[in-house]
């Protein structure tokens, strides 16, 4: 074990994790593509969002000074659609135009009355309030030409792509996706569907780490389970060295005779820390096997889940250069008992309702590492700082799952 730094602090374990970081490549990508991706480049618009003054409601669009003195009669000269053809109508004093939203705002008007609000007779409107200057969407509002909306790094939601169509980019530059190998170890493991024998268990981990991959915009590379020997881990290793950008495997970290992840590591990869300050999730181990990065998470499910969130999310993030999708972060009020732990930062899965405008975080469910249905159904992990007791009223914060 030497002198490896161990059951060290959560900042301190990413800290030392994050000098070790992947070399990134890009691609260019069609925009259908896009969703759940990582933008490779600060992106800069190429038109002004609204490119020209348009209304927001279907209506009339007059001078605002003859709708002063409601109802006001005005001549219908014209209707203008939202068909991107060039309109030559003026508007002058004592004239409406029908306009529909979208539309170009046709030259001498300032305002614009929604259809609601009118009456018309043959070629004539009476409008029953003034002309509202706000229902004009002015030329470059939203965005002008040039302006950089969206920074490398941004995870491409459906409103952030939908914003590159709206720049005018039809293909992006995104990361490549970072092949990220799940590797589940324990002789005690089964695959689902297949027949338990005494003793055995179903392989859970490594379905619960795709996802959490894929929530990152990676893309997950699922090997197979290998037993508790030291042959099969390297072999596993290996391949999964040569074919991914980043290891994770589950199991096998903490102290046990069998935890031969932890052994392996020790004596023939490279260990950067072993144990941090977290609860749950206290055994995972960090460093290289033949160069590729690995964490070796802990088997218990809702212990590899967190420290997935906690340490290695952070850790893509900062070698994607990528800012999101963040941990989302709020405050609740305590509405019951949570156990602290003395030096862990601790991080209980709770309930979240809203009471009379008010957030509360219910533990309502057996915090045990091994129970995945406890971290299926809460809505949050509240964070609890290491040796502070907590009482039932007190604010704490809360990551939403
Ligand atoms: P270990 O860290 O290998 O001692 O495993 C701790 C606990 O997690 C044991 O009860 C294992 O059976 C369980 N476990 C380990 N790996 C997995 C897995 N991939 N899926 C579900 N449970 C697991
Ligand atoms: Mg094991």
């Amino acid at each position: 074990m030497s002198d490896i730094p161990t059951f060290i602090t959560l900042e301190e374990a990413i800290r030392i994790s994050t000098q070790i970081k992947i070399k990134q490549s890009y691609e260019e990508i069609t925009l259908d593509k896009a969703y759940g991706r990582i933008l490779g480049k600060d992106l800069t618009s190429k038109v002004n969002d609204p490119p020209f003054d348009n209304s927001a409601m279907d209506g009339f669009a007059m001078k605002y000074y003859d709708t002063t003195s409601p109802p006001s009669t005005l001549k219908i000269i014209g209707t203008i659609q939202a068909t991107g053809q060039e309109d030559n109508i003026t508007v002058k004093s004592g004239q409406a135009v029908r306009i529909m939203t979208g539309a170009p705002i046709p030259k001498g008007a300032d305002s614009i009355l929604q259809v609601e609000l009118t009456t018309t007779k043959k070629n004539l409107v009476t409008l029953s309030q003034e002309g509202m200057k706000h229902f004009i969407r002015r030329k470059g509002e939203n965005l002008k030409k040039g302006d950089v909306a969206l920074k490398l790094g941004t995870y491409l939601t459906p409103s952030k792509i939908s914003l590159c169509a709206t720049m005018g980019y039809s293909t992006i530059p995104v990361i490549r996706k970072l092949n990220i190998a799940i590797i589940s170890t324990g002789n005690e493991l089964k695959s689902p569907g297949e027949k338990l024998k005494r003793g055995e268990i179903y392989e859970s981990n490594s379905f619960g780490l795709a996802g959490l991959v894929k929530w990152l915009g990676h893309n997950p590379v699922r090997m197979n389970i290998v037993g508790d020997t030291i042959e099969d881990l390297r072999k596993i290793l290996n391949k999964a060295s040569t074919e991914c950008d980043l290891i994770l495997t589950s199991g096998g970290v903490s102290m046990g005779e069998w935890d031969l992840v932890r052994k392996i590591m020790e004596e023939e990869g490279n260990l950067s820390f072993w144990r941090i300050k977290l609860r749950p999730g206290s055994p995972p181990l960090f460093g290289t096997w033949e160069k590729t990065p690995i964490f070796g998470l802990p088997g218990n499910p809702v212990s590899s889940h967190i420290v997935f969130r906690m340490l290695v999310a952070p850790w893509i993030r900062n070698t994607t250069s990528s800012t999101e999708p963040t941990e989302f972060r709020t405050v609740a009020k305590l509405a019951t008992n949570v156990k602290n732990s003395k030096d862990c930062l601790t991080l209980r899965r709770v309930s979240l309702i809203i009471e009379e405008g008010e957030l509360f975080a219910h533990q309502k469910i057996h915090q045990g590492s091994g129970n995945i249905t406890s971290m299926s159904f809460s809505e949050g992990l509240v964070v609890l700082k290491p040796n502070k007791k907590y009482n039932i009223g007190e604010i704490v914060e809360v990551i939403i799952l």
